[in-house]
C-alpha cells in the first residue's frame, strides 16, 4: 500500500524545492503537478492558441500525449508527444498560458488519472494546488503551504534570472497576484487549503528551515 503526501499553496511558495528535497530525505518520488498543466498551455500557445480560446484547447486534448517520467537521477521530466518539454515550460509566458488551461475543467478530468496512478504504485509527495482537495482527498499527510506575494515573487525572480532571463520583479509580482486570483476563484478545484490541512507560512525563511520545518510536519504524520 503507497503512501502520499499532498502539498498544495499558491505560485512560489517554495512548494517544488521543498518538496523535492524533502522527497529526498523520505525516500519517496516528488511530482510536480504544475508541469502537466504547463505542458497543456504549451501546446496551446504553440498552437497560436491565447487563453480566450477554450474550445480550441479542448479539442486539442484528443490529439496530444503528456507523460510524467524520471531520469536516472529520479527527476521528474515531462513530455509532449513524446519531446522532453521540461525546461520550455518554465517561462513567465508558460506560468500564464498554465493558469488559463488549468480553468477548463476538461483540461483538469485529462490529467485526473495520471496524478492518480502515479500515487497508485509509488510513495509519493504531489504538489499543486488541487491534490488534498480533489486529486488524493485520502492522502496520510496533507500541507498548504503559503508565504506573502512579495515574498514569492522576489524568490520566482531570482530563480529566473539564475536562469539567464531578462525580467522585471514588478512584472513578476503583478503575475504572482494575477495566478493567485484566478487559481482561487475559478470554479473547480480553486485553490484552497483541504479542511485536514497543515498550513505551513515560510515567509523570510530561508530554504532550510522550510525544509525541516516540513520534514517535521510530515514525520508526525507518517
Ligand atoms: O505549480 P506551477 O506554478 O508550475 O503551476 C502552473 C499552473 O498550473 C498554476 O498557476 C495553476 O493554475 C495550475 N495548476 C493547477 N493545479 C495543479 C497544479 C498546477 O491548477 N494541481
Amino acid at each position: 500500500m503507497s503512501v502520499a503526501i499532498a502539498i498544495d499553496g499558491p505560485a512560489g511558495a517554495g512548494k517544488s524545492t521543498i518538496a523535492r528535497l524533502a522527497a529526498k530525505e523520505l525516500g519517496f518520488i516528488y511530482v510536480d503537478t504544475g508541469a502537466l498543466y504547463r505542458a497543456i498551455g504549451l501546446a496551446a500557445s504553440r498552437k497560436g492558441y491565447t487563453a480566450d480560446d477554450k474550445e480550441a484547447v479542448i479539442g486539442m486534448l484528443s490529439t496530444i500525449k503528456v507523460e510524467l517520467a524520471f531520469n536516472e537521477k529520479q527527476e521528474q521530466i515531462v513530455l509532449l508527444d513524446g519531446e522532453d518539454v521540461s525546461g520550455l515550460i518554465r517561462t513567465p509566458e508558460i506560468s500564464m498560458m498554465a493558469s488559463a488551461v488549468s480553468a477548463i475543467p476538461e483540461v483538469r478530468a485529462f490529467l485526473l488519472d495520471l496524478q492518480r496512478n502515479m500515487a497508485h504504485t509509488e510513495n509519493v509527495i504531489m504538489d499543486g494546488r488541487d491534490i488534498g482537495t480533489v486529486v488524493l482527498p485520502d492522502a496520510k499527510v496533507k500541507i498548504f503551504l503559503s508565504a506573502s506575494p512579495e515574498c514569492r515573487a522576489r524568490r520566482r525572480y531570482d530563480e529566473l534570472v539564475e536562469k539567464g532571463m531578462d525580467v522585471k520583479y514588478e512584472d513578476i509580482l503583478s503575475d504572482v497576484v494575477a495566478r493567485d486570483y484566478a487559481d482561487s476563484h475559478r470554479d473547480i478545484a480553486p485553490l484552497k487549503p483541504a479542511d485536514n490541512a497543515i498550513i505551513v507560512d515560510t515567509s523570510g525563511e530561508d530554504l532550510e528551515t522550510s525544509v525541516n520545518k516540513l520534514l517535521t510536519v510530515m514525520r508526525e504524520q507518517l
